[in-house]
This record gives structure tokens, C-alpha cells and sequence, in this order.
């Protein structure tokens, strides 16, 4: 039994010109038919939290989890009012440090200034059945850091979102999705029950949940290429042939 865990960045239309990683960007119309491809095929589309005694296996049914990296104003405009509508939660990865603000750490990369939301409306977020997670205070490439500084940005993160909103963060995403042994055991020491990768494939019941595997939605996945990273063992064979590559 495998499950997916979808990845997504910001829901809008990418700007014509001039904007470097535009893959990151769903189109609020390509999110309302993927949600509603789900919610045809019988599926959930639930929060780590939500989704938590499928994902240890104590449960079993048709759940899709859902998961937002940076905390994007755009998913509180666009995605928020699509979740909703199916009765869907999801998990948002807020960065603490930038709430409010932009994509300080990569605007100049991405030649494009995103607003991330605002308090205002990560409360309204997670008054509305959804849950935020954490994803670092700065954005840092965590396998650059030392401990100090790991402990900094991956507990300290989690203790500003905690005394901000008053509830508890239970879950983590690595910036980049980048990892080592050292960054691991720093989230574990935090306590975090999860820990999202973009190391490729689904979720099997027993995996390291503190390395847990997405699915990338990319800007142009149609429909069909949608259902098929979703409910065959496509991603697990892509994993599979950039390892072989690597070797
Ligand atoms: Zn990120």
C-alpha cells in the first residue's frame, strides 16, 4: 500500500518573461482539476496530521497527503478556497523567520519576488482545517550548517511557530529537500514526527518517515500524467533509474 505524498510551491499562473524555476508554479486551474480528479476517484486529500494512522498503517482507505513548501501568499488566495471546496486538508512548510515577507532566498535566482503569507493569514489557514508544518527559519541549505546552526534553524523554527499560532508543529520539510545523517538527527532531537524530502516516489507504510519521499507536481503535469505519478509505480522506477545513473 503506497501513498502519495504531492509536493507543491506556488498556485498561479508563472509570469510570461524573465522568471527562472517557473516549474514551480500550478495554475489554480490545473490544482482544481487535480483535486477534483481525487475527489471523483474517491479520494482524500488530507494533512500529514490528518493522514497520520494511514501513513503508520493503522488505518487504510484512499487518502492522497498534501503539502505546500515556503508558504506562499498564492495558496492562501488560490489553493486555500479548492481545499476547502472538497473538504480536503492540507499541510503547509512555513518558513518562521519570513512570514509576511518574500522569497528572501532565492528572488534574485528566480529573477521574481513571491509574497509569503502573513500572520493574519496563516491564522485563517489553520483556522480553516489546515495545518502548518515547519521549513526552517531562513531557508538555508541545512547540509551546509553545522550543529549550532542546524538547532538554530530546525528547533528554533519550531518553538517561533508553536508561541506564534498556538498550536503544535509537528512535521518538518527540508529546504531543497537536501539532507544528511547529521540534519536528521537534529530533527529528530526537535522532536518532529515527520521529516518531507523530494526524494522521488511514494510513501510505503514503514519507510523512514524522517527521509519521507514526494511527488513533485510539475508546472505542466496534465491530468494524465498526474494520475499516472500518483496511482502507478512510475516515480518509484524514475527513483529507481537516477540511482542506477548515479552508480
Ligand atoms: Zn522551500
Amino acid at each position: 500500500m503506497r501513498i502519495p505524498v504531492l509536493c507543491y510551491h506556488n498556485i498561479s499562473r508563472a509570469p510570461y518573461f524573465n522568471v527562472k524555476r517557473r516549474s514551480l508554479h500550478t495554475t489554480p486551474l490545473n490544482f482544481y482539476l487535480q483535486m477534483k480528479l481525487l475527489h471523483i476517484l474517491g479520494y482524500k486529500g488530507l494533512s500529514v496530521s490528518d493522514a497520520w494512522d494511514y501513513l503508520m498503517g493503522k488505518k487504510f482507505g484512499k487518502v492522497v497527503v498534501l503539502t505546500f513548501d515556503d508558504g506562499y501568499y498564492d495558496n492562501f488566495k488560490n489553493a486555500l478556497p479548492i481545499l476547502k471546496k472538497f473538504n480536503f486538508s492540507a499541510t503547509l512548510f512555513v518558513v518562521s523567520d519570513l512570514i509576511g515577507s518574500y522569497n528572501k532566498w532565492y528572488y534574485k535566482e528566480a529573477n521574481m519576488i513571491k509574497p509569503l503569507m502573513n500572520e493574519d493569514e496563516i491564522k485563517i489557514w489553520i483556522d480553516s482545517g489546515m495545518e502548518i508544518g515547519s521549513h526552517t527559519r531562513t531557508h538555508p541549505i541545512l547540509t551546509n550548517l553545522k550543529e549550532k546552526e542546524l538547532e538554530d534553524e530546525i528547533i528554533n523554527s519550531k518553538e517561533i511557530l508553536e508561541r506564534k499560532f498556538k498550536v503544535e508543529i509537528k512535521h518538518f520539510c527540508y529546504p531543497y529537500g537536501k539532507y544528511n545523517d547529521l540534519v536528521v538527527s537534529v530533527v529528530k532531537k526537535a522532536n518532529y514526527l515527520s521529516a518531507w524530502t523530494l526524494d522521488r516516489g511514494r510513501f510505503k507504510v514503514g519507510d523512514d518517515i524522517l527521509r519521507g519521499k514526494r511527488i513533485n507536481i510539475p508546472k505542466d503535469a496534465n491530468i494524465i500524467r498526474f494520475y499516472i505519478k500518483l496511482f502507478t509505480s512510475y516515480e518509484e522506477k524514475r527513483a529507481l533509474s537516477i540511482v542506477q545513473t548515479i552508480l
